[in-house]
C-alpha cells in the first residue's frame, strides 16, 4: 500500500512571469491546493474587508505589506487546510516570512521561476533580457502586466521589492538545498520540465513513506 503523505510546495517569481498561469497547470495536474497571497489580498479588498480597506493603498503603492499581516493571514489559511496538500504563491516574500512559514510548516520543495510573460508577444527576463524600464515594455512603453496595481510607478516598485526583499529568499532556500530553479521564455517551453521534476518528486515522496 502506498501511504499518500502530503506534498507542499512554494512557487517564486518576479511580478508577471507566469507563476499564475504555472500554478493553475500545477493545481490541475497534481491536485494540490491553490494558495495565492495575491488573490486572497484581492478578495478582501473586493469584499470591503477590513483588512482589504486597510491594505488597499500598500498594495496599489506596489509595497509589500507587515511581515507579520502576512504571516498570520497565511498561517490561519494553511490552518484551515489541514492534512492537504498545497502550493504557495506569494508567499514568503520576505526572510522574516520564510522563517515564520518554516518554523509552522516543512516544505517539501520550491519552484524558483524566471520564464517571462508574453502579454505584447514579447519577451523580457529580468536577469538577462531586461526590458529598458523595468514593468514596461520596450516598444509601446506600456506596463507588461494590467491589474489595479499594474501602473508603471507601481511595475517597478513591485520589481523592485522582488529584488530586493524575495531573492535574498530564493538564496535561503538554497542554502537549505531544497531550491529548484526552472529557466526560459515562455511558459509553454518551462512546463514540461516543471511536469517532470514533480512526477519525479512525488513519486520518490509517496515512495519513501510507503
Ligand atoms: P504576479 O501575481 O503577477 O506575479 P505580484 O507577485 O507582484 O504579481 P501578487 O502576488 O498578486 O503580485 O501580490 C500583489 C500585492 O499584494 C503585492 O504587490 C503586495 O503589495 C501584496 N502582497 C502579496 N503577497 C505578499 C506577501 N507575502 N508579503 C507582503 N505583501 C504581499
Ligand atoms: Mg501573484
Amino acid at each position: 500500500m502506498v501511504l499518500q503523505r502530503v506534498f507542499r510546495a512554494v512557487i517564486m517569481g518576479p511580478p508577471g512571469s507566469g507563476k499564475g498561469t504555472v500554478s493553475g497547470r500545477i493545481i490541475k495536474t497534481f491536485g494540490l491546493t491553490h494558495i495565492s497571497s495575491g488573490d486572497i489580498l484581492r478578495n478582501n479588498i473586493n469584499a470591503k474587508t477590513e483588512l482589504g480597506l486597510l491594505m488597499k493603498a500598500c498594495i496599489d503603492q506596489g509595497q509589500l505589506l507587515p511581515d507579520d499581516v502576512m504571516a498570520r493571514l497565511i498561517l490561519n489559511d494553511l490552518r484551515t487546510l489541514g492534512n492537504t496538500s498545497w502550493l504557495l504563491d506569494g508567499f514568503p516574500r520576505t526572510i522574516l516570512q520564510a522563517e515564520a512559514l518554516d518554523n509552522a510548516y516543512s516544505v517539501d520543495s520550491r519552484l524558483s521561476s524566471r520564464w517571462t510573460h508574453t502579454a505584447s508577444g514579447r519577451v523580457y527576463n529580468i536577469d538577462f533580457n531586461p526590458p529598458k524600464v523595468p514593468g514596461l515594455d520596450d516598444v509601446t512603453g506600456e506596463p507588461l502586466v494590467q491589474r489595479d496595481d499594474d501602473t508603471p510607478h507601481t511595475v517597478t516598485r513591485r520589481l523592485k521589492a522582488y529584488e530586493n526583499q524575495t531573492e535574498p529568499v530564493l538564496e535561503y532556500y538554497r542554502s537549505k538545498g531544497v531550491l529548484e530553479t526552472f529557466s526560459g521564455t515562455e511558459t509553454n517551453q518551462i512546463w514540461p520540465h516543471i511536469e517532470s521534476f514533480l512526477h519525479r518528486k512525488l513519486s520518490i515522496h509517496s515512495k519513501k513513506v510507503a
